[in-house]
């Protein structure tokens, strides 16, 4: 609106100056025909009319062209203003004239009139020069005020040197970056001292060498704020040459501290992950899954021995057996977002190693996707593994083999003790019919540990596959098999809602007859009283019994999932001291594990977890 206003009075001030043109020519050809009609000769007034209407057309004319000029329309006024100042000084001064009494005029008006019209034309040419001066220094202080702006936006300051006097001229925004006082604006040696003292020769140098050979330059450097702050300039110079001669040195100056800080950050985060990746021999890879190219830190060849540029690429060099677990592992990762943890072989210079390459998918804000991960050779922790499982494989073996033999001498030494004490009853002394019931007793014992070497080495290679098992029913079993125990100990045993699980259903029973009997046997002087519960805790069912019996010393809870480990002799209680290492092995092959809480005098927390009726199977 505001504008609208001032570009209607412009044009008001336009149409005033052709008015004032057009009252002249009017004037003067006016003129002309009084005179004529009174007499006057024809040329005499022709001439007079045209000092009248000459300037007039003159004026009418300049205005009409005016918008053709680069004068600018808001200063229109100042033309109209200079002619009719013109006009008003030189009719004062005639009226003076005309007041004194020696030297009146004859025709005022007409005087004035003629005068008038003798100064419009300088006036208005003087109102010319006027408006176009202004309308200059107007454009001027546009295209400052505009440039000022555009380098806050950009954040760019533009700064000179002459070669001759080897002055300095910096815009405002320089000042502002360096944080300096606005009419501060230094020769070329002290604005030097504004950066840092080791990067001062590289600014010192690019300028000796623009100003001498007329390069241009493009350097970072740090400087000092006033408050010591170090921060980072990008300086550009081009010097412009005339011949062989430089005569100007001109060029911008941006605050690249931000930018900076990152590209150190990133240089951190760098030398980290090479650090990582050094020490690892880990290799980082990312796929596009768009474009299909495949990339890879520090190099795939060190890795496969080949390089590797896409997904193609990268299925070739997979084990034959492998390739399809490969592609649905990754189909499926694309597919849930999920990460992939995947241990494959490939085939590199003809040998077979096996790769770890966990990965990523990552979704771009342009929606494209990527696959982005880490790939190591895990060849010789898979051949460490393999031989591990064999030697676990040749013990369980060798234990189960020994303790399977074992069973018949010492059946046969049991029976054959047994027989001696019905047979030779009337003859025995007391005291060797004691020595004969501690050493059945010793055997049955030892038949009990060997029973329980048995079970225990034959957990992963005797066990069933795994298949749904409803636990309530696990348990309601167990308490049957236990019941003559838990009547005579006046126990009590209280079993809340149970999950099912996926797991060998036979093993899960030894797990709880176990700990329940445990339970009920380290209860104490008061009658046993037992909880059964479960929770689901993120992937698996957290499954606890818990007694409030004598409890276990903090120091030796480590100690009685071992084998044969026992804290109490067999005269304060009866066991083999194989049940709870039984117990971790059982829950161990079930891919969960197994702990105990427990306070000594207060009562012991059992505490295992299993996997979940619908998890993958092993
Ligand atoms: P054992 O045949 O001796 O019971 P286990 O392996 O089942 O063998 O248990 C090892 C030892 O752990 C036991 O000898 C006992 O000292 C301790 N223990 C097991 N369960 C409990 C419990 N509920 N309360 C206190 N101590 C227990």
């Amino acid at each position: 609106m505001e504008s609208w206003k001032t570009v209607e009075s412009s044009t008001n001030w336009g149409r005033a100056i052709v008015a004032l043109g057009a009252l002249y020519v009017v004037l003067g050809l006016g003129w002309a025909y009084v005179e004529i009609s009174q007499g006057t000769p024809l040329s005499n007034a022709v001439i007079i009319s045209s000092f009248v209407a000459g300037p007039g057309m003159v004026v009418l004319y300049g205005g009409y062209r005016l918008p053709e000029t680069e004068i600018n329309p808001k200063f229109y006024s100042r033309i109209i203003g200079w002619c009719l100042g013109g006009i008003g000084v030189l009719a004062g001064l005639l009226a003076l004239y005309h007041l004194q009494p020696a030297a009146s005029i004859s025709n005022p008006g007409r005087a004035i009139l003629i005068i008038s019209a003798f100064v419009l034309v300088p006036s208005f040419a003087g109102g010319l020069n006027d408006a176009r001066a202004k309308s200059n220094a107007f454009v001027l202080e546009r295209t400052v005020d505009l440039l000022h702006k555009s380098e806050r936006i950009a954040d760019v300051g533009g700064w000179e040197i002459d070669p001759e006097t080897m002055e300095v001229y910096w815009t405002q925004h320089i000042f502002e970056i360096l944080e300096r006082p606005w009419d501060e604006e230094p020769p070329v040696d002290e604005a030097l001292e504004v950066y840092h003292e080791d990067d001062r020769p590289i600014i010192k140098n690019a300028i000796e060498a623009a100003l001498e050979e007329g390069e241009p330059f493009d350097v970072e450097l740090r400087f000092h704020t006033p408050e010591r702050e170090v921060r980072w300039l990008r300086i550009q110079g081009v010097p412009e040459t005339v011949g062989d001669d430089v005569v100007s040195l001109r060029g911008a100056v941006q605050d690249i501290t931000e930018s900076k800080e990152h590209e150190q950050e990133l240089q951190r985060v760098r030398e980290r992950m090479e650090f990582a990746l050094n020490a690892t021999d880990a290799v980082v890879w990312d796929w596009n899954v768009e474009t299909n190219e495949a990339f890879f830190y520090p190099s795939a060849e060190s890795l496969y021995g080949t390089t590797v540029e896409n997904w193609e690429d990268f299925i070739d060099i997979i084990h034959p057996e492998d390739k399809e677990r490969a592609q649905q592992n990754i189909e499926q990762s694309l597919e849930t977002g999920e990460p992939k943890h995947e241990e494959i072989r490939v085939v590199r210079d003809g040998e077979i190693r096996w790769i770890e390459a966990p990965g990523h998918p990552v979704e771009a804000d342009d929606g494209s996707k990527r696959m982005v991960g880490v790939a190591r050779d895990i060849t010789d922790r898979k051949t460490y593994e393999r031989r591990l499982e064999e030697s676990n494989e040749r013990l369980e073996q060798f234990a189960y083999a020994a303790s399977h033999d074992l069973q018949e001498p010492l059946r046969m030494i049991s029976s054959y003790l047994q027989l001696i004490e019905s047979r030779a009853d009337d003859e025995l002394t007391e005291e060797t019919e004691e020595f004969l019931e501690f050493a059945i007793d010793g055997a049955d014992r030892m038949r009990d540990m060997i029973d329980g070497l048995l079970a225990y080495s034959r957990v992963e290679t005797q066990g069933e596959p795994f298949e749904p098992v409803d636990l309530d029913e696990v348990v309601a079993d167990v308490r049957d098999n236990l019941d003559v125990r838990i009547t005579e100990s006046d126990a009590e045993v209280e079993v809340d809602e149970l999950p099912r699980v996926l797991g060998d259903e036979n093993q899960l029973h030894q797990v709880f007859q176990n700990i329940l009997s445990n339970a009920i046997e380290y209860s104490g002087d008061e009658p046993p009283q037992v909880l059964i519960s479960a929770e689901r805790n993120s992937s698996m069912w957290e499954v606890s019994v818990q007694d409030e019996g004598i409890g276990i010393e903090p120091d030796e809870q480590d100690q009685i999932f071992e084998v044969f480990q026992r804290l109490h002799s067999q005269n304060d209680y009866e066991g083999s001291g194989i049940g709870l290492a039984l117990c971790e092995r059982i829950v161990e092959r079930h891919g969960g594990e197994i702990w105990i809480n427990s306070e000594p005098g207060v009562g012991s927390t059992f505490t295992f977890t299993l996997p979940p009726e619908d998890a993958h199977s092993e």
